[in-house]
């Protein structure tokens, strides 16, 4: 459209005063939050056993006493984990069941992965040990991301434990802030439809997807991508059934077609926890999650936000 003179300036006022609405409304409906994330948690995983048997022991390693055993397909939530080689039979990781003891990794699959976290300070150091005394192995910037697998509580700073370059290392937890994990267990990684203008499936009309559709079987967990409050939860239209989760800082995540819903409205979500099952609900041409993240009241690729694995 070509607009001249009066009519140009006319429709540049009225442009104006439809951006100052929009503003307005869209910080009515995402008002600036302060961040929820309170202070840092001990990272997890959950692991598969894989092995018809599998022995628990006292310490990461084949020589140390059995203190319990698990069998194939049971499923643990893990705490800790030796690095790579560095196990004193240097064959596999081992890791630390919740309260338990031990297990070798080589006998599990990994069903939901090390939580991720984003560097907040502009310049972070990377250091061979949990506190300011020990060497400075490197640094992080602003923004960059890396898993951690252990807490290590202190003052004046918790320390999480990752791996650096090879190197076991450790950076100040009060500088980072969680960032994501796949809202699937990390076997479920193959997108069938991306984020953006797409032809749609079912009437073969061009239109815009607002999110990413990663297959999976009905009946597999969907965990929630990030912490956050459950904004909704229930039936909505050709989402089926769906849960939004809002993030306190701008971003929301929804999830859709499910199959079983787990949560209800008000209630906290932790990073990584169980919103309900995925399925094939709504307006849906087969089993998969319709995974979608807003920012600031926009559709975003949520791919912009979480890392396939
Ligand atoms: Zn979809």
């Amino acid at each position: 459209m070509v607009f001249s003179g009066k009519r140009r300036r006319r429709a540049a006022r009225l442009a104006g005063s439809a951006l100052v609405f929009f503003l307005l409304w869209t910080s009515f409906l995402f008002p600036a939050t302060v961040r929820a994330d309170g202070p840092p948690s001990e990272p997890t995983a959950e692991v598969e056993v894989t092995a018809d048997a599998l022995n628990i022991r006292e310490a990461p390693t084949t020589n140390a006493r059995i203190v319990g055993v698990l069998y194939r397909g049971q499923k643990v939530t893990v705490d800790d984990l030796t690095p790579e080689g560095q196990t004193i039979d240097g064959v596999s990781t081992w890791y630390h069941v919740a309260g338990r003891g031990w297990i070798s990794g080589a006998y599990t699959r990994v069903i939901r992965g090390w939580p991720v976290v984003e560097v907040t300070a502009d310049v972070l150091n990377v250091r061979s040990g949990p506190g300011t005394g020990y060497a400075i192995l490197g640094q992080l910037r602003r923004g960059e991301r890396v898993e951690v697998v252990h807490l290590v509580r202190g003052s004046p700073y918790n320390w999480y434990r990752t791996v650096y370059r090879g190197k076991v290392a450790y950076i100040a937890a009060e500088y980072t802030r969680p960032a994501s994990v796949w809202p699937l267990p990390v076997s479920y990684r193959t997108i069938t439809s991306t984020w953006g203008t797409r032809i749609d499936p079912i009437d073969g009309q061009e239109k815009f997807h607002d999110g990413i559709d990663i297959a999976a079987p009905s009946g597999t967990p969907v965990y929630a991508f990030r912490a956050g409050t459950v904004a909704y939860a229930g039936w909505n239209g050709g989402y089926g059934l769906y849960v939004r989760i809002d993030h306190g800082d701008g971003v929301t995540s929804f999830y859709g077609h499910l199959s079983r819903v787990d949560v209800q409205v008000g209630q906290r979500v932790s990073l990584g926890q169980t919103l309900g099952l995925s399925g094939n609900t709504g307006r849906s041409t087969g089993p998969h999650l319709h995974f979608g993240t807003w920012v600031s009241g926009r559709s975003v690729d949520p791919l912009t936000l979480v890392s396939r694995p």
